[in-house]
């Protein structure tokens, strides 16, 4: 499990073309514990030296530990320079005990380390990150949200320390903007290039609270696609999907009419709980795809080739 998660974080880095390096034995790594990961922190390691010419001083301290606390000290470095190195899939010892001020939606515990991940910036902490490492914390927060569920999932260890860290900062005892942080993660994801909303027929409607109502999306497809449908913070209910294959002879729209995975799994009407990204198969053929939703927050919408 630890494993698996950990390539599905270096999948997310790579797709926004953030480069990553592995510490051997990355995938036997851990303090010993058993993963039951349900967030991530984000940490700065305060190394002074951290620079451009020495992007990643700290990468034995974190494997291996300082004379106080066993290594791994964290999951991912994040290096000066925006490359990210993998040192420990399984728990490592970065986060203490959790109930700070911002801990939720990550539990309250003594024993936190098994529930996140942990990443290490590697920058004094005093300073702002390079743009390169910002980016790189950025895309591991687009990370979490994508393997966990919600951008909330990602929390500063200011936020969740009961012991007054206030790591990651930008100035001396000064935190970063965590909410600011993980705004700008969710629009990182709407610059990517594969974003279809643009091309939408009709604008998303983005309710301001929870909206039970069934609308409807209308996407162009004119090959083989997986519907990729990702909720931000709140669920997404899927009702059903329909798609039109070759038109008729006048050119207008020919329905195929159900959906594609079939009755069993997408009755009519019925609500399919999308709480992470999750795809959706449409057949070849295909021109044009529409889903009934209704929402508690806005949500994306990606095609992406078979
Ligand atoms: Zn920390």
């Amino acid at each position: 499990m630890s494993v698996d998660l950990t390539l599905k974080v270096v999948q997310v880095f790579r797709e926004f073309a953030v480069p990553v390096t592995f510490e051997p034995g990355w995938e036997r790594r851990g303090n010993g514990l058993t993963s039951a990961y349900k967030g991530g922190i984000l940490h700065h390691t305060g190394t002074a030296s951290a620079s451009y010419s020495n992007p990643s001083p700290t990468t034995r301290i974190l494997r291996d530990g300082r004379s106080d606390l066993p290594g791994p000290l964290c999951n991912f470095q994040g290096c000066f320079d925006g490359r990210v190195h993998v040192i420990a899939a399984h728990p490592a010892n970065h986060a203490g005990a959790s109930g700070g001020y911002n801990t939720a939606p990550l539990p309250v515990t003594r024993l936190f380390n098994p529930q996140v991940m942990g990443f290490e910036a590697d920058y004094p902490g005093a300073t702002p990150m390079s743009p390169e490492l910002r980016k790189a914390a950025l895309v591991y927060a687009v990370a979490m949200w994508r393997v966990f569920g919600s951008i909330q999932t990602l929390r500063a260890h200011a936020e969740t320390s009961v012991e007054g860290k206030w790591d990651p900062g930008y100035a001396s005892g000064r935190t970063v903007d965590m909410n600011a942080f993980r705004s700008e993660a969710v629009q990182l994801t709407a610059a990517l290039p594969r974003k279809l909303l643009s091309y939408l027929e009709d604008p998303m409607r983005v309710p301001a609270s929870m909206d039970t109502t069934a609308y409807t999306l209308a996407v162009p497809g004119s090959r083989a696609h997986k519907l990729v449908i990702a909720a931000h913070d709140k669920p997404v209910w899927i009702g059903s999907i329909f798609n039109w294959a070759a038109p008729n002879a006048d050119g207008t729209p020919r329905g195929t009419g159900g959906n594609p995975k079939g009755t069993a799994a997408f009755p009519p009407g019925g609500k399919i709980d999308v709480n992470c990204p999750r795809s959706f198969d449409i057949p070849a053929g295909t021109l044009r795809c529409a889903f009934e939703y209704s929402c508690a927050s806005d949500f994306s919408v990606t095609l992406d080739p078979q």
